[in-house]
């Protein structure tokens, strides 16, 4: 029974797709893919030994050898260039999400969609993807067992219209198309983020004066006062 974190990601993928899923672990997303007819074929890469093993078990367990080639190895390094035409990544932080995708760049050749589901900061993804030719094109919130999570829909392109009419920092931060939907998950998350932002600011004052404090003061006081606008 998959997460609808997950879910949520594979109904993005294109039909017909040659998927690669970085960081599979138990390789639930291809599995789940292949075997309702989302995608053609799957590469499960995976950089930990345990998670690789599950990845193989699951594969074997679905019957779905053909059609999945597990591989060990770190991000885009597990496929060739022109292999797969869609990349999903899913459940890890933002930074470590740029990371893959900036060192794999040159694997990227071939590849028509990117479905990125940062866990925390996807405002790296989104700088990531706008600073490299890759057009935001769509996003979903949804929240699950308590935490609320990001998917990113990318294609290459240039930026358009959801960086255009929004300020281009908070367009990157909250996310251009969830600020046009403003949904419970979004409100919920960045009311909790003013929250949390408060309490260290809140922390910040009452502990004794030092210059650096003034300036992440504003710092933090020009954030809420964004996400309040928002
Ligand atoms: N994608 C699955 C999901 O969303 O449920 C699993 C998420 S799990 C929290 C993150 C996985 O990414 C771990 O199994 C970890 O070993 C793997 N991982 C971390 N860094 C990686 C890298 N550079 N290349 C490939 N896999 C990586």
């Amino acid at each position: 029974n998959l997460s609808n974190r997950l879910k949520t990601v594979a109904d993005y993928i294109p039909k017909n797709a040659v998927l690669a899923d970085i960081g599979s672990d138990h390789a639930y997303l291809p599995c789940y893919a292949l075997l309702n007819g989302l995608a053609a074929s799957a590469v499960a890469g995976e950089v930990v030994q345990g998670p690789f093993q599950s990845a193989k078990k699951q594969v074997q367990k679905s019957g779905l050898e053909d059609v999945i080639s597990v591989r060990l190895g770190s991000g885009l390094d597990v496929i060739d260039p022109n292999e797969v035409t869609c990349i999903t990544i899913a459940g890890m932080g933002g930074a470590l999400i740029e990371k893959i995708l900036e060192a794999g760049k040159e694997k990227l050749a071939g590849v028509e969609r990117l479905i990125l589901q940062p866990n925390i900061h996807a405002h790296h993804v989104r700088k990531w993807l706008l600073g490299n030719g890759w057009e935001l094109i769509n996003e979903e919130i949804l929240e699950e067992d308590g935490k609320i999570y990001e998917i990113l829909i990318a294609e290459k392109g240039e930026a358009k219209a959801p960086y255009q009419h929004t300020a281009l920092q908070k367009g990157l931060l909250v996310g251009p198309f969830l600020m046009e939907e403003k949904t419970e998950p979004f409100l919920k998350k960045w009311a909790q983020e003013i929250e949390h932002n408060r309490r260290i600011l809140t922390s910040i004052e009452s502990a004794a004066l030092s210059p650096g404090n003034e300036a992440k003061k504003k710092e933090l006081n020009d954030l809420i006062e964004m996400l309040e606008e928002v």
